[in-house]
């Protein structure tokens, strides 16, 4: 009997299943699989609540999501990055932003095709270019500051070259794409005529450094597909409510394979994510000061217990190099990281081709109650002690 299909060569189960099931098994302090440990506003979730309880939202959604969450999504743009989208034509929600990779890798890439990404890659880009039966053609961003490095950008385009799939911020770097890596991006897309995949979920996880979408530069509005998600912003990873956004003709190719990947999900949530989109500025003010202290205050910590660290400037994540700690592989480091001290973290290098440029590096999410993140640090004492 066949069980399964060529396009799970190699893909095996994502790296976040498999540490948090690790934490799960030996009671270790998650800090690994990215998601808050507290939840999301409380306003959202009592929405939520009533929408469940009051009825009328319990059956299938429009595929394309309800209209007052595609005029949410359309006024956070609006808002947010000046940029006007039409909901009729120009938005479709999915499930995640996980769902809105898929369909944008699945209606744009034929076999043979070529997809540039951001190494180390987000895992679930390696498997949708892979199922699209696409190529990837990494880019790398390297320690210690992961910049973008644009002549290696260039030599990566060719005549099969159909996407560029960009991350910004950046998981697991924490880089955030400054704006003249993002012209160097938007002109080599123009130039060669190519459709940009950005993947922006941690927009409001900056810290000092401004968050750009792509489609906000020259000539990009026409060739971006920009893809977000509540989970990382509203602290409500669990709900899986995500878009895509960009030109008609693109968001109609998301569509057209979302429509067959789910039709449509989350009807109960989606009033509720509309109301989370709409919070006020000082929402968005605390939620980003508050990550800053834990990003700092777990920075600090795993300084203090002698790893080399790159402070992020965005997302929830920090990395570090675990070679001063007397450790050279950090997939064998976070394996053992359970028993060694009671934490867990994801080791970067799962998310490389090149996988000697992430072997030593260690991923440890921040998304965590400062106790926590206090009790974590102070376990990891136990490596030196
Ligand atoms: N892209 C990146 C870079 C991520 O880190 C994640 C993890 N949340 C996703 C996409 C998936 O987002 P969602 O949970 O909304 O599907
Ligand atoms: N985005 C989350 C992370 O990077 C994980 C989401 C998932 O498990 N797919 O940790």
């Amino acid at each position: 009997m066949k069980a399964s299909s060529a396009r799970l060569d190699g893909l095996g189960t994502t790296i976040f299943a498999e540490m948090s099931a690790l934490a799960l098994r030996t009671g270790a302090i998650n800090l690994g699989q990215g998601f808050p440990d507290t939840d999301g506003p409380a306003p959202v979730i009592e929405a939520a609540a009533l929408t469940v309880r009051d009825g009328g939202h319990h059956q299938y959604a429009p595929g394309l999501g309800i209209p007052a969450l595609r005029e949410a999504i359309a006024e956070h743009q609006r808002r947010w990055y000046d940029v006007e989208l039409d909901p009729e034509r120009e938005i479709v929600v999915t499930t995640g932003a996980t769902e809105a990779i898929a369909a944008a890798l699945l209606g744009l890439v034929d076999p043979g095709d070529e997809v540039i990404a951001l190494e180390p890659y987000y895992d679930s880009y390696v498997a949708m270019i892979q199922m699209a039966g696409g190529t990837r053609v990494p880019v790398t961003l390297r320690a210690p500051d992961f910049r973008l490095p644009i002549d290696e950008l260039r030599a990566a385009v060719t005549d099969r070259t159909t996407a560029i799939l960009l991350n910004t911020p950046h998981n697991p770097t924490g880089a955030v794409l400054r704006r003249e890596e993002l012209e160097a991006i938007a002109q080599l897309a123009r130039d060669r005529d190519l459709v940009v995949i950005s993947d922006e979920v941690y927009e409001h996880l900056t810290f000092g450094a401004p968050h750009i979408p792509i489609a906000t530069l020259p000539g990009m509005r026409e060739r971006t597909i920009t893809i977000s998600s509540i989970g990382k912003s509203f602290s409500l990873t669990g709900w899986k409510i995500g878009w895509a956004t960009g030109p008609a003709d693109l968001v109609r190719s998301v569509m057209g394979v979302k429509q067959f990947l789910s039709y449509t999900s989350g009807a109960p949530l989606q009033p509720a994510a509309a109301l989370a989109l709409g919070q006020d500025a000082s929402y968005f003010d605390e939620f980003r000061a508050r990550l800053q202290r834990q990003r700092d205050q777990l920075c600090e910590g795993l300084a203090s217990v002698g790893f080399e660290v790159y402070v992020p400037e965005g997302t929830y994540f920090a990395t570090t190099d675990v070679r001063p700690l007397g450790f050279e592989d950090g997939l064998d480091f976070c394996r053992r990281l359970p028993e060694l001290a009671g934490v867990v973290a994801v080791p970067h290098e799962v998310f490389y081709d090149d996988r000697a440029a992430g072997r030593p590096l260690v991923r440890w999410a921040f998304c965590k109650r400062p106790e926590v993140l206090d009790e974590a640090v102070h376990r990891l004492q136990r490596l030196v002690n």
